[in-house]
């Protein structure tokens, strides 16, 4: 489970996604950032504008982002410095290494938009035209199968989202941690969720008009015949898919899954040709799948047999050419923004490509490019101190544990084993991932596409057939985020993340334990969350609690599920608690380890205080300014319908449960944040 927003590294989330602008902005220094505030507002009223009102007034969100704040930032400036590593790389010649030559040309043949227009549809036309050719069922579960790729992650970055018909997954079992397994995920939708096909407010109303008539117009840039049919049958297709689809609560019910034997998905999800598609998809060794969300198979394979075939054939057509818009002419790219950006999360202009650019090969070359860039922006001494502020957090996790009234002995003793086998990576991965056999030809920006999602795929697919890596990263080193992986029991803490303001070798502690203490403490405590903490020390998915803990844990749960419920940004929908109960756990305990860690780095001494706030003020502000952000409507309505995280201006508002908030800022019950002490919420 991730940090911050799933930051997909996907070629196709990533052709969709949001953010990103060449503005240059002055980080601030060291410790907290004063002008930023706007402390005509009561702390104990909203923390979030006090903490960052003034920003946010003088702060406009840049025309080609969803949202602006401290994560696109990071994102912009580590995004420059990526671009001039591949340049060098380009220009270095002989004197590179292969793989690093290797971005640079992907990224070249990504920004030689003459090219790509002289060449039109002609690189995109066999696909096409292998979709036209299919007459039956079987060659139908062949083309589907033939699509799918390693594109969701169920538990670390959950992510959810394909626009294949399943997604798949592969890591090891749930009850077997000494081998890996293909997961099987519910996917073939074109809008984020479900939700949007199904629910009957008006907005998603409207945005199914916008959205068929999107369909329309990439149909016709693409040369279909009757495009308006098509575009029906496509979106009649879809909204049957949505109506067997689980919903993004029942997505993170890891007791759904179950393990299928591969002979028996014909029997238990009958429609599909399933050896066809297996087959197609490399899958047809592992004798055991393990399927995540069994009941919308089993309803997308009847729809398999059921519904008609030229729906399927304008289906598959369609989202190849969604995926493939950045790699096509200029027309595509444009139609797919102004639904996807514009429409969906309400992004008025498209990035510069350079930006997608270097996005893209992030996504296709992501350890060549990350290895470069832990060579040049993360020197040992920071990966040295980082290493050693997240070991300060876990010993404060575990004192958190000694201390609990309410947990019995036995369950502390497994709690503390998870935290002693607790694999913490910080920067980069121990062992790179190389890029040997992948063919990156110059010129050729789809087909490069096409082939590094193929690698990519292929080289999750191998994992099948070996050991376990505990040591396996899902994040790139230059990902402005963090994430734990619950299988693995570890966590990962890119080098991109560990850059000021998040991470500060000149701040103070109340600063640095305030950001990227509580992020790692955050990281640490999904270990413990409603979903970690169904896994034991061995990423075992196994009942390690008492029956009285683990009651006196759901219904501490359910108090800051029913807190976050209360949050509405607009009339027609609030904040989901359950949807974001994990996160929202991680956040309060991963904020009550990082205030321990600071006040223990203290020694007993009390903390300076600095342009008029204490230690404490400091900390509390440091943390509520790591959730500094401004986001536009469409895009916060997408982030609560389809997202696992409360958005940022909610997330800074947790500081509500400590104790130690209100004495810090003289809290009272006037105030609106105010929690009777026997309601705040203390889960670890
Ligand atoms: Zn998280």
């Amino acid at each position: 489970m991730s940090h911050r927003k799933e930051t997909a590294w996907l070629l196709a989330a990533i052709l969709a996604a949001a953010s990103a602008c060449t503005t240059t902005e002055s980080h601030h220094n060291a410790d907290i950032d004063v002008v930023g505030m706007d402390k005509s507002v009561a702390p104990g009223d909203d923390f979030n504008a006090y903490a960052n009102g003034a920003w946010m007034k003088s702060t406009p969100i840049p025309a080609d982002k969803s949202g602006y704040g401290i994560d696109a930032i990071l994102t912009d400036e580590t995004r420059k410095r990526t671009l001039s590593l591949i340049q060098d790389a380009a220009k270095a010649g002989a004197a590179a290494t292969e793989d690093a030559r290797k971005t640079g040309d992907f990224y070249a043949a990504f920004m030689d938009e003459a090219a790509i227009e002289r060449k039109g549809m002609a690189p995109f036309k066999p696909q096409l035209d292998a979709f036209a050719a299919i007459a039956d069922r079987h060659t139908l579960a062949r083309a589907i199968g033939g699509q799918l790729r390693a594109d969701v992650d169920a538990l670390n970055s959950t992510n959810f989202e394909t626009g294949n018909l399943f997604g798949i997954w592969i890591t090891q079992g749930l009850e077997d941690p000494s081998h890996a397994y293909p997961y099987l995920l519910q996917g073939g939708l074109g809008m984020p969720d479900r939700e949007y096909y199904l629910s009957q407010s008006p907005q998603m109303a409207e945005l199914r008009k916008r959205y068929l008539a999107h369909i329309e117009r990439m149909f016709s840039l693409a040369g279909f015949t009757d495009p308006a049919a098509r575009a029906q049958r496509v979106f009649a297709l879809e909204t049957a898919m949505a109506g067997v689809h689980g919903t993004r609560v029942q997505s993170e019910a890891v007791h759904s899954a179950v393990p299928w034997k591969r002979a028996d998905l014909p029997l238990k999800a009958p429609g599909l040709e399933w050896p066809a598609l297996l087959e197609a998809a490399g899958l047809s060794v592992p004798s055991v799948i393990i399927v995540w969300h069994p009941k919308a198979v089993t309803g997308l394979s009847a729809l398999a047999a059921k519904q008609p075939l030229d729906a399927w054939k304008d289906w598959l057509a369609l989202h190849a050419v969604e995926s493939a818009a950045a790699f096509l002419p200029k027309a595509f790219d444009e139609e797919h923004f102004s639904f996807f950006g514009k429409t969906l999360s309400g992004i008025p202009q498209m990035r510069p490509r350079w930006q997608r650019g270097i996005d893209l090969t992030n996504a296709a070359l992501g350890d060549a490019v990350g290895r470069m860039y832990a060579e040049h922006y993360f020197p040992a001494a920071t990966k040295a101190k980082a290493e050693a502020m997240a070991s300060d957090l876990v010993k404060a996790f575990a004192r958190r544990i000694d201390s609990l009234t309410w947990m019995s002995p036995e369950t502390k003793l497994k709690a503390k084993a998870k935290l002693v086998t607790l694999k913490v990576g910080v920067g980069y991965p121990d062992r790179w991932r190389d890029y040997a056999g992948l063919e990156i030809v110059k010129g050729d920006a789809l087909g490069n596409a096409y082939r590094a999602e193929l690698y990519a795929y292929r080289r999750q697919l191998d994992k099948i057939h070996q050991p376990v890596d505990r040591g396996e990263w899902w994040m790139t080193p230059q990902t402005v985020n963090a994430v734990n992986l619950p299988l693995q029991n570890a966590l990962n803490f890119p080098a991109a993340i560990l850059q000021p303001p998040y991470f500060d070798g000149q701040a103070d502690a109340a600063h640095n334990y305030g950001s990227m203490g509580a992020t790692i403490g955050h990281e640490i405590s999904h270990s413990f969350d409603d979903q970690g903490s169904q896994f034991d020390a061995d990423g075992r998915l196994a009942n390690w609690w008492t029956k009285a803990d683990f009651d006196h844990f759901r219904a501490a749960g359910q108090a800051l599920a029913a807190q976050f419920d209360t949050y509405r940004p607009f009339p027609d929908l609030a904040v989901n608690g359950q949807q974001t109960l994990s996160e929202n756990i991680a956040d309060l305990a991963g904020l009550m380890a990082a205030y321990d860690a600071y006040v223990l780095s203290l020694n007993g001494k009390p903390d300076a205080v600095k342009d008029g706030f204490t230690g404490d003020q400091r900390f509390f502000i440091s943390f509520g300014q790591s959730w500094r952000s401004k986001v536009r409507d469409a895009a916060l309505r997408l982030e609560i319908v389809a997202g696992g995280h409360a958005p940022e201006q909610y997330r800074a508002q947790t500081v509500r449960n400590l104790d130690a908030w209100y004495a810090a800022f003289s809290v009272q019950p006037s105030h609106k944040l105010f929690l009777a002490p026997g309601s705040r919420v203390h889960v670890w």
